[in-house]
């Protein structure tokens, strides 16, 4: 079973993934729990070239086959290893947010997403958590956590309105395979409401 977290920044998806890996082990299954951009050593070499560095030092269109080919390296090395051996795998962020990222927020290529995921990737997720939340309560969390790091600085509120708008149309789009989860409240409560999406 192949399970991914989606939302936008500070909706609180890489906790909760964290802690539904945490309780999946404590049931006796094996849990691989991984992340995008990044999860093999080779995606994580990409994540550090995207995500570090000057903020226009790519194009759109350059990240998104960046962003492809991390997603490649960790299909082969880390996702489709583990499912081939009855792992569970939980994947903070995978397509969907691609498709938002730089398919509605950097540039208008979601077409291109589509079209590269179909060519070299082809792998969806089972299942889709999409952790909804407010946006400007997602907002505020991530700059407290990211303590003055200038992308959260820079981004406005109407663009979180945005991404949260994207993500809550693929998951309209795609309804066997997303869950919306509410993000609101206590860390517990939301897990509590994940673990209840997975029954
Ligand atoms: O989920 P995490 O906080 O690790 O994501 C790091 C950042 O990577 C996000 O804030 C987002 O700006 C960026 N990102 C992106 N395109 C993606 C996935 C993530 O720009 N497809």
């Amino acid at each position: 079973l192949f399970i991914s977290f989606e939302g936008i920044d500070g909706s609180g998806k890489s906790t909760q993934a964290r802690l539904l890996a945490e309780t999946l082990r404590g049931e006796g299954h094996e849990v691989v729990l991984t992340r995008e951009p990044g999860g093999s050593p080779g995606a994580e070499e990409i994540r550090r070239l995207v995500l570090e560095g000057d903020a226009d030092r790519w194009s759109p269109e350059t990240e998104l086959l960046l962003f492809t080919a991390a997603r490649r390296d960790h299909l082969e090395r880390t996702i489709r290893p583990a499912l081939a051996r009855g792992a569970l795998v939980i994947c903070d962020r995978y397509v969907d947010s691609t498709r938002v990222y730089q398919g509605v927020t950097r540039g208008d290529l979601r077409a291109a997403v589509d079209a590269l995921h179909a060519l070299m990737i082809g792998q969806d997720p089972d299942l889709t958590l999409l952790i909804d939340i407010d946006p400007a309560e997602g907002l505020a969390r991530a700059r407290a956590r990211a303590g003055g790091e200038q992308r959260f600085e820079d981004m406005g509120l109407a663009m979180q309105a945005r991404m949260r708008d994207a993500f809550l149309d693929l998951a309209a789009a795609a309804p066997d395979r997303f869950r919306r989860i509410e993000g609101a409240g206590g860390t517990a409560d939301v897990a509590g409401r994940v673990r209840a999406a997975l029954s």
